[in-house]
Order: structure tokens, then C-alpha cells, then sequence
């Protein structure tokens, strides 16, 4: 069965693969090199994969068409984020 083909072929790994690129958008190399501006720390994608977090600053950067904005005075503070 040509179906069977495709589905072993998703199962190997690519649909771990095509999994995190659907819900991250953003290279995970290009997470390593992303920095906080603030303290320099690394950057985690948050739950939604809309925003980048710095836990130490406690603060998000957004993502703008996949480019993240890692600015200071952008970036929203993760306690007073309601406020938008
Ligand atoms: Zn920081």
C-alpha cells in the first residue's frame, strides 16, 4: 500500500521535525545566539511561540514575521504584561 510507505516516512522522524517547525518558527541555532539585551542572558521561546523570555529580567521580547524584537524598551515585563 503506497499509504502505509507515507505514513512509516512521517513516522521515522519527520514528524518531530515538521512538528517544531510548525510551533516554533524560530531556529533553535538562532535561539542560541539570540541574547538579552539587558543581561546579555539567553532567550527562551515562550509557551505560544509568539515571544521570547528572559526569565531573569522577567521579560518578553515579541516576534514580529519571525524576527524577534530584542529591544529594552520594547520588551514587556512578564508580571505587568496585562496591560498591553
Ligand atoms: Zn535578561
Amino acid at each position: 500500500m503506497m499509504a502505509e510507505r507515507g505514513v512509516r516516512r512521517l513516522d521515522a522522524d519527520d514528524s518531530l521535525d515538521l512538528g517544531v517547525l510548525e510551533a516554533v518558527m524560530l531556529d533553535p541555532k538562532l535561539l542560541e545566539i539570540l541574547a538579552c539585551p539587558q543581561c546579555k542572558g539567553a532567550v527562551e521561546a515562550d509557551a505560544d511561540h509568539v515571544s521570547l523570555v528572559c526569565e531573569a529580567c522577567r521579560l518578553r521580547y515579541r516576534v514580529e514575521d519571525d524576527i524577534p524584537i530584542m529591544l529594552i524598551e520594547e520588551a514587556t515585563s512578564l508580571e505587568g504584561g496585562t496591560g498591553e
